[in-house]
């Protein structure tokens, strides 16, 4: 348990002060757990928001990337990279799609799929190109990404946006039919299979068929942002591979390189050669050091047999949290697959997220309501068990005091 004292919280006075940050700063991490600058430990339920795949210091991805370092870190996309033909054929072996672009970060993924998305459109004299993306999405926070995205704090004090979007809610096939009915110029449609920052949606199974069908019956994109969601998070390498189907274009970034910057989109024969040479690029995207990331990344993932511990941790965890918190005024709702957890609340849980450092936990919320566990996918059955242990009391005391 973790020392009473509250520390004295560290200044930036050089930072931009673009977030609200608890005061703690991190020092060093293994496995998964964490440990700040004043030594006082956490067990890591965050993961760096789905990021740290194989938690902190992996003992073999540690050594590969102290390799790679030494050999070559950047070149540029001038000249081939051998690592980047290795990671996409692990890519489109794992998906069964076809090819694959190199980025660094989720946003930039997505970008590339708007991209994509327009130009499909473009290729066919569409020159008016619409997508379909849904209430409660989030993208990213470039111009075009928090466009997409439908949360209006994100969007406040950003205008104009960017058009050629057309919302709809999530889950429901009848009103995606009557916006491809009154958007005849749509080319795609757009979404997080399962929703994160929305607060843990997922897209059903029928949901997430009925799109498949209707994107072939209509020439257009299937596009699922699994930033957040893939790289085996759910149990699966891809949470779409649920409900057997296999979209156009997939963006992926944040637990593809297990901390190390790697994003991409993986294309299907659709959409994989609407990109043309001059048509995009990135400077650092697809770099040695990211690329090794990536490689090392899934194969230890499959070594160490990690879809199965996702599915299986998750699903104790899952198990737990719901037994423990069955009944109790306040919890909405338990829901989620695998590793990608949440815990829906009735009131803003924002203030947990001090009480469980507090307490030696690190978590998240997001949507306001909803803590959100997203571990490494390396976390054991005694850890998630340890995790159920400090939440549920913090979460029970939480909504026992009178709603503010
Ligand atoms: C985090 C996230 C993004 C944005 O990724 P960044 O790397 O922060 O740009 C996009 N889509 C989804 C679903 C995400 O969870």
């Amino acid at each position: 348990m973790n020392a009473p004292v509250p520390p004295v919280p560290p200044t930036e006075p050089h930072v931009m002060q673009t977030y609200g940050r608890l005061p703690i700063a991190l020092s060093h991490g293994q496995g998964c757990w964490v440990w700040d600058t004043a030594g006082r430990r956490y067990l890591d339920g965050l993961g760096g928001i789905a990021v740290n795949t194989l938690g902190h210091a992996h003992p073999r991805l540690v050594p590969a990337l102290q390799e790679q370092v030494a050999k070559l870190i950047h070149t540029s996309n001038y000249y081939h990279v051998p690592l980047q033909e290795k990671l996409a054929a692990k890519l489109v072996e794992i998906s069964g799609m076809t090819n694959a672009f190199f980025c660094n970060s989720g946003l930039e993924a997505n970008e590339a799929a708007l991209k994509i998305a327009r130009k499909f459109g473009h290729d066919r004299g569409n020159t008016n190109p619409e997508l379909i993306v849904f209430e409660g999405a989030f993208h990213g926070r470039s111009i075009a990404t928090l466009s997409a995205t439908a949360n209006p704090k994100i969007h406040a004090g950003f205008g104009p946006l960017v058009g050629g979007f057309v919302r709809v809610p999530l889950n429901n096939i009848a009103a995606v039919e009557a916006a491809l009915k009154a958007h005849p110029n749509v080319t795609g449609i757009f979404l997080e299979t399962i929703q994160g920052e929305g607060g843990v949606n997922p897209a059903r199974i029928e949901f997430l068929q009925g799109l498949r069908r209707v994107c072939d019956e209509h020439d257009i994109l299937l596009m699922l942002d699994e930033v957040q969601c893939g790289i085996g998070r759910t149990g699966k390498w891809f949470a779409h591979q649920w409900a057997g189907i296999t979209p156009d274009v997939m963006p992926l970034a944040k637990g593809l390189g297990s901390g190390v910057p790697v994003g991409a989109v993986v294309c299907g024969p659709r959409a994989a050669k609407v990109l043309q040479p001059g048509n995009h690029g990135t400077t650092f995207g697809g770099n040695p050091l990211a690329m090794r990331a990536g490689v090392e990344t899934l194969s230890i993932m499959e070594e160490d047999g990690l879809l199965a511990n996702a599915a299986k941790v998750g699903g104790e965890l899952k198990a737990a949290l719901t037994e423990q918190l069955a009944g109790v005024p306040g919890v909405v709702e338990v829901r989620g697959q695998g590793l990608m957890l949440g815990i829906e609340l009735d009131r803003s849980a924002a203030a947990l997220l001090q009480q469980a450092a507090d307490a030696g936990l690190m978590i998240s919320v997001t949507a306001d309501k909803v803590v959100r566990l997203v571990p490494a996918l390396i976390m054991s059955s005694d850890e998630a068990a340890q995790l159920a242990a400090i939440l549920v009391p913090l979460i029970k005391a939480f909504v026992a005091t009178p709603k503010p």
